[in-house]
């Protein structure tokens, strides 16, 4: 794609791949014998949702929730708003949150709690990508794909104005 907004690449196509399928192999071994649930975050995170599961060797089952930060389109204010809530009913199950990215960490520390309040057996989080720089609070994310440097980033699910989630890639966005 020419397209100047596409900025340097930070994960390549098979980088992505090699890691999901790393992914996928420790979670198959963690969840054996259990009663897995993928929750998977609209919009962005659909993309790596489908390859990781694909690639997930247990029985397991996906449900979807899309939440809006209420704030800009780059700065999360934590305080969310659920737009599409769970089918699945998840007490005593054992859920696997699957984000895109984990920046500031309140959306995911809203979905933690409130999913928490559900009762489920195991509550877990699987992020592709997390900016360690800017964190603003302190969550236990057992899987993370990769650790970027405080950059905005597109592809591969993540978007700029809903365009570039197709990118088979993670790049920086040139503003
Ligand atoms: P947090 O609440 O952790 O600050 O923000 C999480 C959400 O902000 C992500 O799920 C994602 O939608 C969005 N976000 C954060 N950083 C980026 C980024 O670098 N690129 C894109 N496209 N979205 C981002």
């Amino acid at each position: 794609m020419d397209d100047h907004a596409i900025g340097d690449i930070l994960v390549k196509p098979d980088e992505l791949q090699n890691r999901v399928r790393e992914l996928a192999a420790e979670i198959s071994r963690d969840y054996a014998d259990r009663d897995l649930v993928l929750i998977g975050v609209l919009k962005g995170a659909v993309f790596f949702l489908s390859d990781l599961m694909r690639q997930i060797e247990v029985p397991c089952e996906v449900d979807f929730m899309a939440v809006a930060s209420y704030g800009s389109a780059t700065k999360s204010s934590g305080v969310v708003r659920i737009l599409k809530d769970l089918d699945a009913v998840i007490e005593g199950r054992d859920v696997l949150i699957v984000e895109d990215i984990v920046d500031s960490g309140l959306t995911l520390q809203y979905l933690l709690r409130n999913l928490g309040a559900r009762n489920p057996r195991t509550l877990e989080v699987c992020a592709l990508l997390t900016k360690p720089e800017r964190r603003k609070v302190n969550l236990p994310t057992r899987y993370v794909g990769f650790e970027i440097p405080n950059r905005f980033v597109i592809g591969y699910g993540l978007d700029h104005g809903e365009r570039y989630r197709n990118l088979p890639f993670v790049a920086v966005l040139n503003e």
